[in-house]
């Protein structure tokens, strides 16, 4: 299975890093400092996640604060309830013209694809499904992508200009320390903007992570975020406008950007209403839309269903490995053990095996590629956003050239 769909050796190349950037190269990050990370590290007793994740708080009873959302999901969460009021929503927004009534962002994932189909299928609604284009989309992404498509949605898919969006990554990896920054603001923005444009005044996303898989848990009773909350929990406080100090025009940030005016719609988490149950979602999809899981595992963990379409992702994941020390088989194992696919001594041992591993030779040959980073510049990027209270004993993994 080839890693990009896309031939990278077409990519342009992108101008030279700005001075400010270059300086900030050779400037560390108090990582702790920023994400208030505790210098005494925890691990929660029932999954494998420690408190150096951001917004995981440990109990006193060693349980961790998504552990315990989850046994309250199982507990003391009247789904039958929540399900009347989704209903009530769907019967609220519904169309009778055969126009959209709900619009559903989506990659094409398991998870993503699962909501649409339901909403279909289950409560009669008229799905558009809407896609922020992949930086660098995969081939088993870009298969489960059309397959959902396929199957029987409709779909609009926005691209950002690969020159914008290219430097925009890169310059998130320096100033942020994680290259996914301006995929988030596609994926918030673009579905307000689509919705306007089809006059469809219903949003549903999946699911709300920081209750699922861990974060603020004094946002467990909101069906859906509001922009403030979108700009603390999804964009890091870093607003679509605040790149303009960093060298980008109000052109370029355009396509990120929300509507200029309020749109008229309500936006909701699917979870608040349902029992969120991601391995029951790759089976429905596998067998209801197409979708496959990758036939290998992904890079730093030992999943094959979860985060497939991007070929930058590796190193994502390795920049939270870098500030706090989990990988992606950590969170992989946090939530298998919630939802009791593994126990928690599989995850230790699935964690020991994975978490603390570089992206491989070829990943880092795409990211230095589509960044056009130098092999130096990447290294010096890296060091930045070590944190060098939890690598103090053990250095990180060393990058694959
Ligand atoms: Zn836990």
């Amino acid at each position: 299975m080839k890693k990009s769909i896309y031939d990278i050796s077409l990519l342009p190349s992108l101008p030279p890093l700005s001075p400010d950037e270059k300086r900030l190269l050779s400037t560390s990050v108090d990582v702790d400092q920023l994400y208030s990370l505790s210098d005494e590290v925890r691990q929660c007793t029932s999954c494998v996640i420690t408190n150096q994740r951001p917004r995981i708080i440990i109990g006193p009873d060693g349980v961790c604060n998504p552990c315990r959302y989850w046994e309250k999901k199982s507990s003391s969460i009247d789904w039958n309830e929540r399900e009347a009021l989704f209903k009530e929503l769907c019967h609220t927004h519904r169309s009778n013209d055969g126009s959209f009534d709900v619009l559903v962002p989506s990659s094409g994932g398991k998870d993503s694809s699962y909501v649409a189909y339901v909403l279909k299928e289950k409560y009669n609604m008229n799905p558009l499904t809407v896609t922020w284009a992949p930086a660098l989309p995969t081939e088993i992404g870009f298969q489960n992508f059309h397959s959902h498509i396929q199957h029987g949605l409709n779909n609009i898919m926005a691209t950002a200009d690969g020159l914008i969006h290219r430097r925009l990554c890169r310059s998130s990896t320096i100033i942020m320390g994680d290259p996914f920054q301006p995929f988030v603001y596609g994926q918030v923005n673009i579905p307000l903007r689509i919705a306007k444009a089809y006059d469809i005044g219903l949003i549903v996303d999946g699911e709300n992570g920081e209750v699922e898989y861990g974060g603020d848990d004094s946002t467990e009773d909101l069906t859906g975020f509001t922009r403030t909350e979108s700009e603390i929990y999804w964009q890091s406080g870093m607003e679509v406008s605040d790149w303009l100090d960093y060298g980008f025009t109000p052109q370029e940030l355009n396509f990120y950007k929300p509507p200029r005016e309020a749109v008229q719609v309500q936006r909701v988490f699917f979870s608040f209403y349902h029992n969120w149950r991601p391995h029951d979602h790759f089976y429905y999809v596998s067998e209801k839309a197409g979708f496959h899981s990758n036939p290998e595992r992904s890079e730093c963990t030992y999943s094959r269903y979860a985060s497939l379409d991007d070929a930058i992702d590796p190193f994502h994941y390795f920049f939270a490995l870098l500030k706090f020390g989990i990988g992606r088989a950590t969170s992989d194992a946090a939530h298998e053990i919630r939802e009791k696919i593994i126990d928690r001594e599989e995850g230790i041992a699935l964690v020991d095996k994975y978490d603390r591993t570089a992206p491989s030779a070829q990943s880092t040959q795409i990211f230095l590629k589509y960044t056009s980073l130098t092999p130096s510049e990447l290294i010096a990027i890296c060091k930045r956003w070590t944190n060098s209270r939890i690598w103090s004993n053990n250095p990180p993994p060393k990058i694959n050239f």
